[in-house]
């Protein structure tokens, strides 16, 4: 009889594996099902980005957001809502920025279109006027650096359109943004000015954190629309003794306090082990911050409710974060971090959306490959909703600060890419822009992906 043994635990085996297969295929049809025909993040994204709009870490529209976060968490079903305060950088834009070229030839050139560069301090109370060295590259910069002072320099590094991921193409030109200022400042630089970080079609500045080498004088910084760094471009050809008028009056104010918004829902069989949730609630100053980030925080906010609609009690601890600054400083990120290490808290997964309200593609992940594997396991359940990637490195800055502090394996969810740096940290990131079908895709995708990592562990 022995030799029966084998094949008929085999089968068994198959039989229940298969067996589970259906029931979670089930499941997660049910929750697509759910997400698509009854989700609130749609709504709830309408209110967000257009009754409080634009909401930069400090800002009173950020205060609206936290109450906004209380009330949206609270009414889709969690056990506790609660808020954790901490310092934030508060940065304020001032008056319109205003950049000219200024040509000998006397020709009439409109103003060109810009944004200061959030964290930098302002040319104010003058404006500025100086010559400008073009610089395609860091390289040259060094190479041209006895040329650098008392001017205005312009990074003109364009995004690489050979990327296929769009993402890859902003890693690889944000150096300009972060640091091109102290670089700059470094050989005598007055100003800088970069080329935007986008391949978008359009003149649209497009914003973002810089940050000062304190080693080095602090000088003003902004983004040119792709348009206006063309012309300037092609005008420093035949004109380069042109001079730029620059005046912004940005500047950093003390330090305030804002506050992460944090849903739980108790685990009915681990409640001491956490899985986190979340997306920022900060966005810039200068759009409706849609898909950065108010579609990661409502997507989030719609696990909750998704889950309670269709009477899944997770078995872990789930706790979603609205971060209250990513932006310019990653303190919300930092703050989440320090008090679950400083309280030993054991999490077991932590997930952000903050790559955009488009058609999810997949996760990307940072974990040790068992717990990958065990992840990539469950890719045939997430084909039927065009899921398919799942062997991407990453992480959402958020959460990067709580996988760093305690090691917690982490993952962001993946949508394509393709349009997320037309708008940017620009001025069109707003509510129009997102698609309600794709947004609950990311919403659901997240939510299946909750509930497995819940049911099996990881
Ligand atoms: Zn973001």
């Amino acid at each position: 009889m022995r030799r029966f043994l084998l094949p008929v635990l085999l089968v068994c085996s198959i039989t229940a594996s298969a067996q589970q297969l259906e029931n979670d295929s089930l499941k997660l049809r049910q929750l697509a099902t759910e997400v698509l025909t009854h989700s609130k993040a749609y709504e709830q994204l309408r209110v967000l980005t257009k009754q409080v709009g634009g909401r930069l870490a400090g800002s009173p529209q950020m205060a609206k957001a936290e109450q906004w976060g209380v009330k949206a968490l609270k009414e889709s079903g969690a056990d506790t809502v609660y808020l954790q305060a901490c310092q934030v950088p508060h940065w304020v834009r001032g008056a319109k920025e205003e950049v000219r070229i200024i040509s000998r030839r006397r020709d009439f050139i409109p103003p060109l279109q810009v944004l200061a560069l959030g964290n930098s301090v302002g040319s104010v109370p003058a404006g500025i006027t100086a010559p400008v060295l073009e610089v395609s590259s860091f390289e040259e910069l060094e190479a041209k650096k006895d040329q650098v002072k008392g001017k205005i320099v312009f990074y003109n590094y364009p995004f690489n359109p050979a990327f296929i991921h769009t993402f890859d193409s902003y890693g690889d030109a944000v150096r300009y943004r972060g640091r091109g200022a102290s670089r700059a400042a470094k050989y005598g630089a007055v100003a800088i000015m970069i080329r935007s970080m986008t391949h978008g079609a359009n003149n649209f500045p497009h914003t973002g954190a810089m940050a000062y080498n304190d080693s080095f004088p602090k000088i003003p910084a902004v983004a040119l629309g792709l348009e206006d760094a063309d012309l300037l471009s092609n005008r420093l050809k035949d004109e380069s003794d042109l001079k730029i008028y620059l005046r912004t009056s940005c500047r950093m104010l003390p330090d305030t306090i804002g506050h992460n918004v944090i849903a739980e829902i108790k685990g009915t069989e681990h409640p001491e082990q956490i899985i986190t949730v979340g997306g920022h609630l900060d966005s810039w100053d200068v759009n409706e911050g849609a898909h950065d980030d108010g579609t990661g925080c409502v997507q989030s906010i719609e696990i909750l409710r998704a889950f309670k609609a269709l009477g899944i009690r997770p078995k872990h601890t789930l706790r979603i974060v609205l971060f209250a600054n990513e932006e310019n400083g990653s303190r919300g990120g930092k703050k989440y971090a320090e008090v679950a290490k400083a309280a030993n808290e054991q999490h077991i997964f932590a997930l952000e959306s903050d790559a955009g309200g488009f058609t999810p593609r997949g996760f990307s992940f940072t974990m040790p490959q068992e717990k990958r594997e065990k992840i990539k396991s469950w890719a045939p359940l997430f084909l039927p909703y065009d899921v398919y990637d799942f062997s991407s490195e990453g992480g959402g800055v958020d959460v990067g600060e709580l996988h760093e502090a305690t090691g917690v394996a982490m993952g962001e969810l993946l949508p394509d890419s393709q349009r997320y740096f037309d708008l940017h940290h620009a001025v069109n990131d707003v509510f129009s822009a997102v698609n309600k079908r794709e947004l609950e895709l990311g919403a659901f995708s997240m939510a299946a992906l909750i509930y497995l990592v819940d049911k099996y562990g990881l």
